[in-house]
């Protein structure tokens, strides 16, 4: 690459970072700009954020920087608190990737029996013995914010410029020996180049294509963040593809491949698994969220386990709830907080909710609203949409959703919660002279119910008048009811079995 350091990309490294190196140069010590910022800044992308490397050792960065920034003695400017050499230093700056900036003396790592952790930390004395332990060549560059002159020195002993300019992730040294010391890189390796949208070099490839199986030492929850950095790339699909073709993602989400070459019926063009990506893909062009681009990616993959008949008249009768099920298994192994997976679950359980003009009653929208939550609405369009575009024949269905938005906007102020009733649990139990129990949980849910059917019974008096009435029934008769109740929340659902079976399939 010719590189042409400038004014501007010496403007572009930021006061705080100049203050820092200065600190160190004036005390005596080497300070380097090093990994994805120098990366960053030779490509015109803006670093996440910077990390400073020094022949400085960590009680002697925390003897430098103590009073730095206006810090005194009793309150340092220094955290030092792992056991990796790595300092920060609090800057005061308003920037929120400046207000810690990592120093981080030279080092070099020791074996890796567990092939996660280094056994142990050994310091080095120079930039390239530091630099050599680095992952990735475009990783393994350093950069000398020289003050003297506004020509920025680079440190590149492996050429990551040339793999820069070239768009390539190549290992530094031995592709295989780094791999076997750290199987985290595997997933760096696919995360980078879906990242910055490079390919990965053929030995580095075939290397991790090789070690695969070692991602199964790694724990779950660092596989995780790695996934969901390639999950929020721009280019995500691209990403699992490549998970896929170097064989990681059996180690990963086994279960999207078994959507592999499963046809679909006549309202689809492609397979199980190009219909996932194509999903996702939308997401991720959409610029949407992490939950619905993993929503997206996982909406069908119940698919396979629920095929019945080959060709265009194969059904996948339950597989949402399938599906629901399987996104749960992933994201579980994958230790995904559960809030976060919970809206990602309840939005693969319920995407194939069903709408037509003229077809679906106010009622059935309430009921809609009650089964998915109405701040969930914009979320399950967003999943329609994927589902929509990524079946590779979009139906006309745009106008159909536009209209239960607008039918949405209509019942908004419907009562469709227990909550929403005129009278509560408290109410029930003062009237029938009954103490809390199971009761009187099934007597709200009747009457939710019948005020759901019909909006203009949620009076106190109506209400009052219900519960003594129902107060008359017994524990059997009033569980029937309530179930009744509860299942037709399930109409959106029930409604697009019965009209694909009248429609499509004879079954
Ligand atoms: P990002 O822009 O996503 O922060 P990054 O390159 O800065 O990317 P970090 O995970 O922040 O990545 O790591 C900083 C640097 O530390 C890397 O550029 C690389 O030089 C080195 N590094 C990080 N993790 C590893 C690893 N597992 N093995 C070897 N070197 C690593
Ligand atoms: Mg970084």
């Amino acid at each position: 690459m010719n590189f042409n350091p400038s004014v501007k990309f010496r403007a572009s490294i930021p006061e705080e970072i100049i203050l820092v190196a200065n600190k160190l140069v004036a005390s005596g010590y080497n300070a380097y700009l090093v990994g994805g910022c120098v990366r960053d800044l030779l490509m015109g992308r803006e670093p996440k954020d910077w990390d400073v490397a020094t022949d400085a050792k960590p009680e002697e960065i925390q003897k430098i920087f103590s009073t730095f920034a206006g810090a005194t003695a009793d309150k340092p400017a220094t955290v030092y608190e792992n056991k990796f050499g790595t300092v920060g230093v609090k800057t005061g700056s308003d920037n929120e990737s400046l207000k810690i900036i990592e120093i981080t003396t030279f080092r070099i790592e020791g074996k890796y029996t567990d092939k996660r952790h280094p056994d142990e930390i050994k310091f080095a004395e120079t930039i390239e013995e530091d630099l050599g332990r680095r992952d990735f060549t475009i990783n393994a560059i350093a950069l000398k914010p020289n003050t003297q002159n506004l020509k920025p020195e680079l440190v590149d002993p492996f050429n990551g410029q040339d793999d820069i300019k070239n768009k390539i992730i190549r290992a530094v040294g031995n592709p295989e020996d780094r791999f076997n010391e750290d199987a985290l890189r595997l997933m760096r390796a696919v995360r980078f180049a879906t990242e910055l949208d490079f390919s990965i070099q053929g030995k580095t490839a075939v290397a991790v294509k090789k070690q695969a199986g070692l991602l199964e030492m790694i724990a779950k929850e660092r596989i995780r963040d790695e996934f969901i950095k390639i999950l929020m790339a721009e280019k995500a699909v691209s990403g699992i593809q490549l998970l896929e073709d170097l064989g990681l993602l059996r180690f990963i989400a086994p279960e999207l491949r078994d959507g592999i070459g499963v046809g679909q019926n006549k309202h689809h063009i492609y397979t199980v698994w190009e219909h996932n990506l194509k999903a996702l893909d939308y997401a991720a062009k959409k610029n949407y969220s992490l939950e619905i681009r993993l929503a997206a990616l996982l909406h069908d993959i119940g698919k396979p386990a629920t095929k019945v008949g080959e060709g265009l008249d194969c059904t996948f009768y339950n597989h949402e709830i399938v599906s629901a099920k399987l996104a749960a298994e992933i994201l579980d192994r994958l230790r995904f907080p559960k809030d976060l997976a919970e809206k990602i679950i309840h939005l693969v359980r319920y995407h194939l909710f069903y709408y037509n003009v003229g077809e679906v009653s106010e009622a059935g929208v309430r009921r809609f609203l009650a089964r998915v939550g109405p701040e969930n609405v914009d979320d399950f369009i967003k999943i329609r949409e994927a589902d929509r575009i990524g079946s590779g024949v979009p139906k006309a269905v745009p106008y159909k959703l536009r209209h239960l938005l607008f039918m949405i906007e209509k019942v908004k102020q419907d009562p469709i919660s227990p909550k929403m009733l005129k009278v509560n649990g408290e109410d029930v139990m003062k009237i029938l002279g009954i103490e809390p129990g199971p009761r009187v949980g099934r007597i709200l849910s009747v009457l939710l119910d019948e005020v759901i059917e019909n909006p203009e019974k949620n009076t106190k008096e109506n209400l009052e008048f219900r519960i003594q009435d129902l107060g008359k029934l017994s524990d059997i008769e009033l569980e029937k009811l309530a179930k009744i109740s509860r299942g037709k929340k399930e109409e959106f659902e029930s409604g697009i079995e019965e009209e694909m079976k009248k429609k499509f399939y004879v079954k």
